[in-house]
């Protein structure tokens, strides 16, 4: 499935200290009513949570990191699911020998400093639906 989208408009600014990223990226979409877009974002954690996709079982398994980490880059996207917007971003951190992290994004990864651009899109709205191929929630494909 392909989609044609159009940047409307670029939202930047920062995310606050102590705060939950992947919860305060789905605020900030819910705040600004961005409900299709891509995001973007740099800074540092204090502690981190991943996901794997575990291809096999269909389920995540957990990556905790806890202790300081440089946010190298974030990237991901923002579509419906359940008619909300939903954040769904993946995310690359470094430890302070330049080591690296990176996986699916999860609740439990906190900010110690983040600087976020958000690209609102227009075009024919993505919805999520569960997958049984993959076990994944996806976009719908065109009918
Ligand atoms: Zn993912």
């Amino acid at each position: 499935m392909i989609r044609d989208m159009k940047p409307v408009g670029i939202l930047m600014g920062r995310l606050p200290h102590g705060s939950d990223l992947l919860d305060s990226l789905n605020q900030l979409c819910a705040d600004t009513k961005v409900t299709l877009g891509r995001i973007e974002a740099i800074g540092a954690v204090q502690e981190a949570r991943l996901q794997y996709y575990d291809q096999s079982k269909k389920q995540y398994q957990e990556l905790r990191v806890k202790r300081p980490l440089e946010i190298v880059s974030l990237i991901g996207n923002v579509s419906l699911k359940e008619n909300q917007p939903m954040v769904h971003a993946h995310i690359c951190l470094a430890d302070d020998e330049g080591n690296a992290f990176g996986g699916h994004l999860a609740p439990g990864t906190i900010v110690f400093a983040c600087e976020f651009t958000l690209t609102r899109l227009d075009g024919p709205a993505l919805e999520r639906e569960q997958d049984t191929q993959t076990g994944l929630p996806l976009w719908k494909e065109e009918k």
